[in-house]
């Protein structure tokens, strides 16, 4: 089912991502860890692309076990290391395998590369690549604390419009811990003229070693009430977890009860994590 219907239900949407292994003799466990998601009967399930595209055989290959699974996939593609053959293979293959929606992605240059030498500079040009193509249901990234590169908010925005006109149906947003920041970004959305369903996306923190590194990397803020959370319990692993779920969890209801139908949930091949935060909405969810 095409994603731009499941988030247009009046039911609230929750969906879960997947990552592919870096080799082939991962991909049983990370296999065995999608199919166990899935049981969850999430609205769909996500997987990501590796960095440069090294790991896209991995990617497809998730997606066709969730198809097999009867679970809609969201696959990732990324551009910045691709060419017109390269992606036209691709979106033939996904189309032959029934894939019906794209997370089309611009992805981070590769140590080394020149931007002059792309053939796609931005996700936009590749949505329109993939809009021209035709079948497909295409989503793309959202950033509501500003991407890294962009000069401004007001410029972030103007970039999304871009993607919209080039065939963007619904954006998926980079991780947030203070939903006041979602709430900021589509105001200012709507203000800038930009109407498009957004699909907040939520992490689970498990890690907070981990999480203090991505956050730095994406210009992702962490409030006090959440870095307190970690100072108390980053080092007892189990009282971590339960606490990262339930601060999701409490993200999520908040999300919800604010009209915000469709949340994506980030949860990093952990069934365990996924499955704690379904069962805690399982009434809202109704
Ligand atoms: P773009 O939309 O192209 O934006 C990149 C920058 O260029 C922004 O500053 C934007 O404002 C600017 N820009 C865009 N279009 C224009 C234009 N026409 N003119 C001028 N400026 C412009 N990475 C992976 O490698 N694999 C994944 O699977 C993956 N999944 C992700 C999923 C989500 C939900 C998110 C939020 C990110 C994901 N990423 C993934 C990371 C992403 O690839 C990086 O954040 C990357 O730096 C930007 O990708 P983008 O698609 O947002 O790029």
């Amino acid at each position: 089912m095409k994603i731009s219907e499941i988030i247009r239900r009046e039911k609230p949407s929750l969906s879960f991502e997947v990552f592919p292994p870096k080799t082939g003799a991962a991909f049983q466990d990370v296999s065995a860890a999608a199919t166990a998601i899935a049981d969850l009967q999430p609205s769909y399930i996500s997987v990501t692309y590796g960095a440069g595209g090294g790991t896209s055989r991995y990617t497809f290959d998730l997606a066709e076990a969730l198809l097999k699974k009867g679970t809609t996939p969201l696959v990732h593609l990324s551009c910045i290391a691709a060419t017109p053959q390269t992606i036209a293979a691709q979106l033939a293959t996904l189309r032959e395998m029934g894939v019906e929606n794209i997370l089309a992605l611009r992805g981070d240059l590769p140590e080394g590369t020149k931007a002059d030498a792309l053939s796609y500079r931005y996700a936009s040009d590749l949505t329109e690549e993939i809009r021209k193509f035709g079948g497909f249901c295409i989503g793309g990234a959202c950033y509501p604390e500003t991407h890294p590169e962009s000069a401004s908010g007001a410029a972030d925005i103007e970039s999304l419009k871009i993607k919209v006109e080039k065939g963007c149906e619904f954006l998926t947003t980079q991780m947030f811990f203070d939903n006041n920041i979602l709430y900021n970004f589509i105001y200012r959305m709507y203000k800038a003229g930009l109407d498009i369903p957004v699909v907040a996306g939520i992490m689970p923190v498990t890690n907070p070693v981990q999480i203090k590194r991505i956050c730095a990397i994406s210009g992702t803020s962490l409030p006090q009430r959440f870095i307190r959370i970690v100072d108390r319990y980053g080092d007892n692993p189990a009282a971590m977890k339960q606490a990262g779920i339930a601060y999701a969890t409490e993200q999520i209801i908040d999300l919800f009860a604010n009209g915000i139908n469709a949340v994506h949930v980030y949860s990093m091949n952990k069934p365990d994590v996924a499955k704690a935060i379904k069962d805690n909405l399982s009434e809202i969810l109704k």
